[in-house]
């Protein structure tokens, strides 16, 4: 994994309504009261003030949403963030993003009460590096509100992905088939029984399949999943921003069917 170099950027708020006028010929998915979304990033590895940029942005294109973005703990493997240390710390918000990578850090107790804002019912979207977030932790908890316990990856490529659920809302807006930007092939030990791979990819190592976006119920509250995410061409790339954004509405309850148009996602990526 290279480090990348990481800015500080605790608390930006990025509004959805402030949507390019250029754009509104694209059917939004979601035009209801903003859906109020915490994205919480940081730790190790990766390009976070980039990938938050690119997300908030795409999804505020597609949806009348508001981020809360709390990039903190910084660039190492071991971080325990302030925001946690609220019992009530999920409460405020409609849907939380975790793209955060924490992969030493182990405390049962602050592990738990990250997860008890997931249990109490706030739905979740996971990317990338969450999965390997308290990896080092002997408790299952974190790994059961994922949906998935995965502990390594394979070697950065551009990994063809078959969808396997074309028809579940966080996936609909495939238009052709999808292979990824460079990014790591995350290993998959355990499907937890209350999730559904939606994608999968294959190993260019050894062959194995494993899922790669997936839909969970931890509890009654829904999760959206992708391994990906690794490298800011993912997170460049229309396909990937499109499909977290739907899971991101899926998991609220925002986006339970066909695309309100009907004409589904733009084939061509939205204008920066
Ligand atoms: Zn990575």
């Amino acid at each position: 994994m290279s480090r990348l170099s990481l800015s500080l950027a605790v608390g930006l708020v990025v509004a959805g309504h402030a949507t390019a006028r250029a754009e509104e010929s694209v059917p939004r998915l979601y035009a209801g009261r903003p859906l109020n979304v915490l994205l919480v990033t940081g730790g190790c590895c990766h390009n976070y003030p980039f990938q938050s940029g690119q997300l908030t942005n795409w999804a505020a294109k597609r949806a009348n949403v508001r981020f809360t973005v709390v990039h903190e703990g910084g660039q190492g493997t071991r971080g325990q963030i302030p925001l946690y240390d609220n019992p009530g710390w999920s409460k405020p918000y409609d849907v939380v993003v975790h793209n955060e990578c924490f992969a030493d850090t182990d405390d049962p107790s602050y592990i738990r009460r990250v997860v008890a804002g997931h249990r109490a019912g706030t739905p979740a979207v996971v990317v990338h590096c969450a999965m390997h977030t308290y990896r080092a932790a002997t408790i299952d908890d974190w790994r059961e509100f994922l949906g998935v316990t995965s502990r390594r990856h394979d070697h950065q490529s551009r990994y063809p992905v078959s969808i396997v659920a074309p028809t579940h809302p966080a996936m609909q807006g495939f238009q052709a088939p999808w292979t990824t930007q460079m990014d790591e092939l995350y290993i998959v030990e355990k499907l937890w029984p209350k999730a559904v791979a939606l994608a999968t990819a294959r190993s260019e190592r050894d062959g194995s399949v494993h899922p790669v976006a997936w839909a969970h119920d931890f509890h009654g509250a829904r999760v959206f999943g992708t391994t990906f995410g690794h490298s800011d061409a993912t997170f460049a790339d229309p396909a990937f921003l499109e499909m977290v954004t739907r899971g991101m509405l899926w998991a609220s309850g925002k986006n339970d069917g066909a695309p309100a148009s009907g004409k589904g996602a733009p084939r061509q990526p939205l204008a920066k």
